[in-house]
């Protein structure tokens, strides 16, 4: 009994990597012949474990909002992706428009060809779409605003 009393302020500088070697070595062997022991281990490391999984995550989840949620970023966000979305339809349309008007030939297969790409802009936009819709409905993006 007296063993375990000894070791009992071990068990916290384990986990916490604190021992010097023989120590650690020292306190392994207990923990293994003694089973009371090694359950006090595990629901210390368990707690442990915890504590240092909030204190972890809360500080880090802080600076990661400050960081890329700032009440300008969303505006920000949509009219950068407004911006490439106008110019690239511009420009497909604009190709288009120069090949199919200007060139001559078969135009059966251009138009084709034209309308996979209008498809092509239509799917884009759908897609932008319904990611702008489920960042509205993001609960905890209401709560920051
Ligand atoms: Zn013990």
């Amino acid at each position: 009994m007296g063993e375990c009393e000894k070791y009992k302020p071990l068990l916290m500088g384990l986990i916490d990597q604190e021992l010097t070697p023989e120590e650690a070595v020292d306190v392994n062997q207990h923990l293994n012949r003694c089973a009371k022991c090694r359950a006090d281990y595990e629901s210390l490391r368990e707690t442990s474990a915890k504590i240092g999984a909030v204190s972890f995550k809360e500080p880090g989840d802080e600076i990661l909002e400050t960081l890329w949620n700032p009440p300008y970023s969303h505006f920000t966000r949509l009219s950068g992706l407004a911006m490439v979305i106008a110019g690239w339809v511009g420009l497909i349309l604009y190709i288009l428009y120069e090949w199919i008007v200007k060139s001559s030939g078969n135009l059966l297969p251009r138009i084709g060809i034209a309308v996979m790409a209008f498809g092509f802009v239509i799917l884009l936009c759908n897609a932008i779409r319904e990611r702008m819709v489920k960042y509205k409905v993001d609960p905890y993006k209401e709560v920051v605003r």
